[in-house]
Parts: C-alpha cells; structure tokens; sequence
C-alpha cells in the first residue's frame, strides 16, 4: 500500500514508512537547500480564493508582501521590494540584465556554482564581465578586491553570491560593499539562500540590490523572488538600457510602486503562501530564525563527526543552513541517497567538480531536532549494514 504525500512523490508502508502514529502519511523529510518544508499554515494558504490580479485585493496583497519582504531585508522607508513571479534565478537575472549600464561591467566574485551562475547570465545578456574564479569554497581575498576593482574603472558592479549553496560557505558580503563602494561601485547581491536567516541587511551591510526567493529560508512556497534595494536605485533604472523585456527590473518596479499592480500575471496562490511565510519569519525573527538553523545544523554536524565523517568547510565559514559533507567511503551517493529515501528523508548530491566526493545536507525550513537526531540515526544504520 502507498501513501500519495503529492503526485509522484508517496512512501511505501510495507518498508516500514508512510504511516505516522496518528494513521497520517508521514512527510518526506527535506534536506535539499530548498524548496524547504513549511509550516502548516503557509500549505493552507495556497488553498485561498481564485482572484483577479488587476483587482484591488490583489494589489493590497502585493502591496503588503512588498512590504514585509523590505522589512525581512533589513529595508527602511527608502528601500523597497519588487517581487517577481520565478525562482530565485529570475529575480538574479533581472538585476544583472537590468542594472549594468551600456558602458560598465560585472566583476564577478565567483567561489562556487552560484558565482559562476553570476557570470554565464551576465554573459547571456552580453554584459561585459570579469569572471574572478577563486576556486570553491576560497573566501574573498579584500585586498586583491580593491586592486582589481582601482584597475578597471569599467567595472561598475561587483556580484557576489551571500550563501554559496554549492559548498555552504558565506561570503562577507559587508566588507565587499564596503570596498566597493570606496571605488563608487554598485554591489548585487545573490541572497537567495541566505536572505530571512543569515545576517544581512539592506540597512546595516548596505548592498544596492539584494536578490532573494521565497521558498528557502523564508520558507514559502516556490515560485516568486524578488529584489530589494533603494528607491531610488530602481528609479535610475530608466535611463539603463533594456536586455529583456519579460524580466526589466524597472518595468516591474514602475508597475508595483506607481500602480500597486503586477506587470504579468502573477502566480496569485505562492504570493499567499508567501504572506503567511513573511508573518511567521517576521514573527520569529531574522536573529531567532539564524539561532534555530544553527542549532539544528550543530547537532547535525557534531552527529555527522560522530560518526567519523568530513564536513567541507572550516567551521567558521559554514552558514547555518547548509553542510556539504564527503560521501563515504564504502558508499556512492546514489546508495546515500535510495538509502536515506526509504527511511523518508530526501538528501541532495554536490555540483559539478564536487559531485563525486560530497553530498549536501540542508537544515533550513520547518525541521525539528527530532528530525535532525532520526537521520543520524538512519545514516548510521546505513554505513552499518554497508561495513557488515
Ligand atoms: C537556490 C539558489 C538560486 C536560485 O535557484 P532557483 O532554482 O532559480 O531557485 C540562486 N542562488 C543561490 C545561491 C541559490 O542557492
């Protein structure tokens, strides 16, 4: 017999699963960096009435998850949010696409998959970039920072990824604005993994665009983004050239913030979903958030040591919502992961030149400490019966 938890996705009971004490299906414990579990009340908000986007229920929804999303950002009265219906991808996309002028460039500060990401969509637009690889998991070297931006004058903007999910390492995204702006260079910042828990803000670190999602540690549901930044800054975007036209960062800001309306059709049940997500985190808040990821990422990865295995990064470079462990020995990831799936809980493998030797473990969502001590125990059980 299978318990459906959604399409395509159910436990088998006879393996031992599925069933809760309460006779419920049990969920699929997520340990992927999103999307995240999310709490019950953000699951029945996608359940809220049909509406029309161009009516004025809409735009007080869209008034007021800009709103929240600003605030969750660390914004004040001059900041402000558009969101966008997309992943995380879109609303990065729209602020290379959209901010870089004709004449300036990209440095790209690329120590992982999601810098690099930074560089292959500035070049998609044919925006001029230096793509700075560090090598993965290498933090930013400030001084060579400031070199190489006092060297080319036409580097106008400097991306940097906050939370590189690639290796979980974060970046000091506040001493980079710092240097930056001492060479009156504008900062894109890709906080997509990070934005709602790790320490950023559009006030206190000052990154001119900030780009987030809703389905990481905002934990919403997924399918909108957005980007954060100073009024003004979206304001300049009129005179900025136009790469794409679905994803113009300045169309959608003129459309939000002089209309109260989205510029497309949004996708009316995510921004609910999103609306209850920005009350909880707003409630719990961004310091609480941080200190609950931290402790369910710290007795997963004493757990993880425990039991002898190798986590990535120095301790003091690992965010709190990511561990990029090595794969054991005696096991393949494949093995890891259909292992880890039959007792219920859903792991996700390292990219590219990290694939064959890491895994990924992500601690941000809705997890309890429970959940965190049941996968150890799996994991154990695992690399048991694997050394019999
Ligand atoms: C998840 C993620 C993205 C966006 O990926 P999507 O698949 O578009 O949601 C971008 N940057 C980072 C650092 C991420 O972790």
């Amino acid at each position: 017999m299978t318990f459906g938890i959604a399409e395509g996705l159910s436990v088998h009971s006879e393996e031992g699963l599925g069933v809760g004490p309460d006779g419920q299906a049990r969920r699929l414990v997520l340990m992927n960096p999103g999307p995240v579990m999310t709490d019950e009340r953000v699951r029945s908000a996608l359940a809220g009435p049909d509406m029309c986007h161009r009516e004025p229920e809409f735009s007080r929804l869209l008034t007021r998850v800009r709103r929240k999303t600003t605030a969750i950002c660390g914004g004040g009265d001059d900041h402000t949010a558009v969101v966008l219906t997309g992943s995380g991808t879109s609303a990065v996309e729209a602020v290379i696409s959209s901010t870089v002028p004709e004449a300036g460039g990209l440095l790209v500060i690329d120590n992982g998959h999601y810098g690099e990401r930074l560089h292959h969509i500035a070049r998609a637009h044919a925006v001029r970039t230096h793509r700075w690889e560090l090598g993965w998991g290498t933090p930013v070297d400030l001084e060579a920072l400031d070199r190489l931006l006092a060297a080319d004058p036409g580097l106008t903007h400097v991306g940097v990824v906050h939370h590189e999910t690639s290796t979980g390492m974060l970046n000091d995204v506040a001493a980079v604005t710092t240097i930056a702006h001492a060479h009156g260079r504008e900062v894109v910042v890709d906080a997509v993994s990070s934005v709602g828990a790790e320490a950023l803000s559009l006030h206190d670190d000052a990154p001119d665009w900030l780009a987030g999602s809703s389905n990481k540690c905002l934990e919403g549901a997924p399918g909108l983004s957005f980007v954060a930044a100073r009024k003004t800054a979206f304001e300049a975007l009129g005179s900025r050239p136009r790469r794409t036209y679905y994803l113009d960062l300045h169309r959608h800001y003129r459309a939000q913030e002089e209309a109260a309306a989205p510029a497309f059709t949004p996708g009316i049940p995510a921004f609910y979903a999103f609306d209850a997500a920005l009350d909880l985190a707003l409630a719990e808040g961004r310091e609480a958030r941080l200190a609950r990821y931290t402790r369910l990422a710290q007795r997963l990865r004493s757990g993880l040591e425990e039991m002898g295995m190798e986590i990535l990064l120095p301790p003091e470079h690992r965010a709190a919502a990511l561990t990029a462990v090595r794969i054991p020995q005696a096991l393949t990831y494949t093995a890891l992961h259909e292992g880890l799936r039959r007792d219920g809980f859903v792991i996700y493998s390292a990219q590219e030149q990290l694939a064959q030797e890491f895994f990924r473990l992500s601690t941000m969502g809705c997890m309890t400490s429970g959940e965190i001590d049941s996968f150890l125990s799996a994991l154990d059980r695992l690399m048991t019966e694997r050394h019999r």
